[in-house]
């Protein structure tokens, strides 16, 4: 709490004075309902901003710059999202009408790493970051792969940096079981691309499942030895996945974020709750996450789709939906697809699991979006208004303030020891930094569906991502690009 002292103390310097010696603040929102979940603040109270800061809570009024009436709305901390994999300006627009100030890719991360990051800088709607990618760092360090991994790192400067575009060409290394010296080699790809500023590691086992368990145990090591936080989809959505994952972080002790707890542990999602809560109440690290959505969504031509897949993910052709056309797939079309590749919706879970998953103490939300596409999962644009429409509005399954700790102050904390910057967002708090969204609770609803595609989401009216105003009475403010970006600790 000190230090947010010293940056009230510092803003309130920065706010010029006025005749009367009243501060006046670059911006102030007036008269919302502000609700902070760390603090439990749940009142009336005016917002003053200054410069990227919060700089006073106040009931008593605020002078400011500009004054917005936000009367009848809540005034929250922006959302943060864990797990996204459109990472362009296209899929950010869509994240900052539901509500987002920073999105993050954490499951698969971002190969090559350094160069994203400065494709990005100054150039984002919200706050940006990604992780380590560890299949694309042994893929560069299998010397079968040499070739094609400089023609990756080259193709990635001129094409969009997206989960399928690595996955198409990473692809034929799945099987390689690297030697000592290549071994070697990924872990000091992966310590160089931490320090390049990747926030953990990301280890979607579950697209390269023949994965030696030693090599998967050896990142686990360096994670644990270096307090890297790792992120994982798991290598087979059952138990035997998750008991894999959490075995593994237990004994190196690595800090361990799982993806989408709904569409690992399906069926069995209490047990891996109560497992979660048994690993924390033992002081290990471990945290989860889940989406408001009973399909999941991939590339149809990945590993998850290797034989067995309709007895290991539960489903058949027609529980299968194609994006590009929103078709639903029979044994023909499943063949032609994979072998050509694209994105299917997979609709395989039942919407009691996704309730029990967003109710459960210490469960953050994330959207797991993909790259833009007029049919894309819905996820990719509504997930966080869907959570306050449906889930807190219509079917009251948990309250508002908890819904909003799970999609600020949760993920916040969940990063704040690999990525510092964290520790000053998912606060509404004076000194915190000026990331919020103001939404109205009777209206806030999703727009994206299966059947119709991407929209906007509705009833979000304004967000500050570091106090400047990008979308403003529900409209994005164009040529505003105020995204930072978030890096890990072991950034040099
Ligand atoms: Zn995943």
């Amino acid at each position: 709490m000190k230090k947010y002292i010293f940056y009230l103390l510092f803003s309130l310097i920065c706010a010029s004075t006025t005749a009367q010696g009243q501060p006046e603040f670059d911006l102030v929102l007036s008269g919302g309902r502000v609700m902070d979940p760390e603090t439990g603040l749940d009142a009336i109270r005016n917002v003053g901003i200054s410069g990227n800061k919060i700089a006073a809570i106040s009931t008593g009024a605020l002078r400011g710059k500009r004054v917005l009436d936000v009367t009848g709305k809540v005034v929250s901390p922006g959302f943060i999202d864990l797990h996204v994999h459109g990472v362009s300006n296209t899929e950010q627009e869509y994240q900052l009408h539901d509500g987002l100030t920073t999105a993050l890719e954490l499951e698969w991360g971002i190969g090559p790493l350094k160069a994203w990051y400065a494709q990005r800088k100054s150039n984002a709607l919200i706050n940006y970051g990604a992780s380590v990618c560890w299949p694309y760092e042994r893929f560069r360090a299998l010397e079968k792969f040499r070739e094609q991994a400089e023609q990756l790192k080259e193709s990635s400067r001129l094409e969009p940096y997206t989960l399928i575009n690595t996955i198409k060409q990473i692809t034929p290394s799945y099987t390689e079981v690297p030697d000592d010296s290549e071994m070697r080699q990924t872990l000091k790809n992966i310590e160089e691309s931490l320090q390049a500023g990747g926030i953990g590691i990301g280890i979607p086992i579950g697209y390269l499942p023949q994965t030696n368990p030693t090599e998967l145990y050896e990142v686990y090591k360096m994670a644990g030895g270096s307090d890297a936080l790792l992120f994982t989809h798991v290598r087979t959505p059952d138990m035997s996945g998750l008991q894999e994952a959490f075995s593994n972080a237990i004994l190196t002790r690595a800090p361990l974020h799982i993806v989408h707890l709904n569409s690992m542990a399906l069926g069995n999602i209490e047990l891996a709750l109560n497992m979660l809560k048994d690993a924390t109440s033992q002081g290990h690290r471990i945290t989860s996450e889940v989406y408001p959505y009973t399909a999941a969504s991939t590339a149809l031509e990945s590993a998850m789709f290797d034989p067995g897949w309709q007895q290991r993910l539960g489903m058949s052709y027609e529980d299968l939906q194609w994006v590009a056309t929103g078709e639903r797939l029979n044994k023909d079309t499943y063949e032609a697809y994979r072998k050509k590749g694209g994105v299917v919706i997979m609709h395989m879970m039942q919407p009691e699991w996704i309730k029990t998953g967003l109710r459960a103490e210490g469960i953050a939300v994330a959207s797991d979006g993909m790259m833009y596409a007029p049919l894309a999962h819905p996820r990719t644009a509504g997930t966080f208004t869907r959570v306050l429409g449906k889930y807190v509005r219509e079917d009251q399954a948990l309250d508002l303030m908890t819904a909003l700790k799970k999609m600020t102050l949760i993920p916040a904390r969940i990063l704040e020891d690999i990525a510092p910057a964290m520790s000053q967002k998912g606060r509404l708090q004076e000194g915190a930094d000026a990331d919020i969204t103001v939404f109205d609770p009777a209206t806030v609803s999703d727009q994206a569906t299966f059947e119709g595609g991407l929209e906007f989401s509705k009833g979000v009216t304004y967000v500050l991502v570091g106090g400047a105003l990008v979308l403003d009475q529900g409209n994005t403010v164009p040529n505003l690009y105020p995204g930072q970006p978030i890096y890990g600790k072991f950034r040099e």
